[in-house]
């Protein structure tokens, strides 16, 4: 969601004349963008904003400014606190920029901005024209978050869930794929609950059944869809909706019912085998990928092997796992049984360790099928390799000529790696020369 608001602003300040430069050294507008969700990133935005005081210092003329959550959550303080920044603009002010940007410039008085603004006709995605998209592009179907998890500053800083109408979604897809975008990832904080206030509540499904009619649109993926409010509906679109990846981003965050309910995520382990199990029965192809939190307030040894059991029983295909951090201002924070640091950091390697098997298992078992790679561009394992992904959201790696590049290419799997998978195009008439092992990868 982050990544899409820098390309959304990016995009708005090359309309205003601005143009990218690599050296902050060279720029005169810094604009960091931030995540509150743990502490850490909010830590590192803050330090990097501090380190740029000696910019300032240089060249007074830069004008510095904070964007995202962090800005959203510290607000006019930050201008009190940072006499070198210029701009504080919130989540839902991002559009506001170059109005602020010229306010600023006409009156040399700092700006802040961070109301929360329900209505999307002031915002910047409706309008949005890219010169250029990349082959998969993101799209923000909605805002904010209703939901109450224990831990999590989002809605905090996010504000309430509002839904974009379908018109207007459909209208961004569309002009994305004209400027090259082969893919569409749609986001929201919990897609499931896509179109509530919306005139005609239209559902998530049926959003997914106008954006796979848009010309052009060869995959269509989403994220994040929270377990509480799978339904039917919505998996029965993977065997429905010929462009939808079977690929889902399903977050479980702890295996032990006793800390779901202390996170108040609103399902028990029980109920997410159940849609694990739904879902492999609808789709049985389908990748599902997954985030888990570590050393959650209250929880014990008991509770982390039941999180192990969990990943043992669904082998996810891949998973984002985090060490617990508190938010103020969150439910968690004020809950005893802090887990220590040295044990949160075993613990997370200890899940790391036993997912990496797993995820290599999983990559392993692909090797010697053909599978259609999307493909994205060079990659970085090597001159000459290109990169894409496979339906499922694996990333292969395959010699190539860049002129493959937005293309589907049937590619046979020659190795997996514990992150990737390489692989050559297979195409009619072609024969496999014995594969070879690679040196950091497994095949056969
Ligand atoms: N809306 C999504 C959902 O319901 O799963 C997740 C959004 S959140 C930005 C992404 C992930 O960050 C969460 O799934 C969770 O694993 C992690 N996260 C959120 N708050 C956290 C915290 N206080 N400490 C550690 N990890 C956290
Ligand atoms: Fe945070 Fe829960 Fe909302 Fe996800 S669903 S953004 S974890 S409050």
């Amino acid at each position: 969601m982050n990544r899409y608001d820098s390309e959304r602003l990016a995009e708005l300040l090359l309309e205003e004349g601005y143009e990218a430069v690599v050296d902050e050294g060279q720029a005169d507008l810094v604009v960091i963008n931030t995540c509150s969700v743990r502490e850490k990133a909010e830590h590192k935005a803050l330090s990097y904003l501090g380190r740029l005081k000696m910019l300032k210092r240089r060249r007074p003329e830069v004008i510095i400014a904070i964007a995202g959550c962090v800005a959203q959550q510290k607000g006019a303080s930050l201008l009190d606190k940072v006499p070198h920044l210029d701009l504080v603009v919130g989540t839902h002010g991002l559009a506001q920029v170059p109005r602020m940007l010229a306010n600023l410039a006409a009156t040399g008085r700092r700006q802040c901005l961070v109301d929360f603004v329900y209505d999307f006709g002031d915002r910047p995605e409706g309008s949005r024209r890219p010169q250029s998209a990349g082959v998969s592009a993101y799209v923000t179907i909605m805002r904010g978050c209703d939901n109450h998890c224990a831990y999590c500053i989002v809605p905090q800083v996010r504000g309430r869930e509002c839904s974009r109408t379908v018109r207007e979604i459909v209208g961004e897809v569309e002009s994305l794929v004209a400027s090259g975008a082969r893919e569409v990832v749609l986001l929201g904080q919990n897609v499931n609950s896509f179109g509530k206030g919306l005139s005609g509540n239209p559902d998530f499904a049926t959003l997914l059944r106008e954006v796979a009619k848009v010309p052009g649109v060869m995959r269509m993926r989403f994220t994040t869809s929270h377990p509480k409010d799978l339904s039917p509906v919505l998996m029965g679109c993977f065997a429905e909706i010929e462009p939808l990846c079977p690929h889902i981003h399903l977050p479980v965050q702890s295996g032990s019912d006793r800390i779901l309910a202390r996170m108040r995520r609103g399902y028990t382990r029980e109920h997410f085998l159940e849609l694990v199990a739904a879902l492999r029965r609808v789709r049985p192809d389908v990748a599902i990928s997954s985030d888990v939190i570590v050393g959650f307030p209250g929880e014990g040894e008991a509770d982390f092997q039941d999180t192990l059991g969990l990943l043992e029983a669904v082998r996810f295909d891949a998973l984002f796992s985090f060490i617990y951090s508190d938010r103020p201002g969150t439910p968690a924070k004020r809950l005893p049984g802090k887990v220590p640091e040295e044990v949160q950091l075993e613990r997370l390697q200890s899940l790391q360790g036993l997912q990496e098997r797993i995820t290599l298992e999983r990559n392993e078992a692909q090797v010697g099928s053909i599978t259609p790679v999307l493909v994205e561009g060079p990659s970085q394992v090597g001159e000459g390799q290109l990169s894409g992904r496979s339906p499922q959201n694996r990333v292969v790696n395959f010699a190539g000529q860049p002129d493959l590049v937005g293309r589907e290419v049937p590619v046979l799997i020659s190795a997996a790696c514990p992150h990737s998978l390489q692989g050559v195009v297979a195409s009619d008439g072609y024969h496999p020369l014995p594969m070879v092992k690679e040196t950091s990868c497994y095949g056969k």
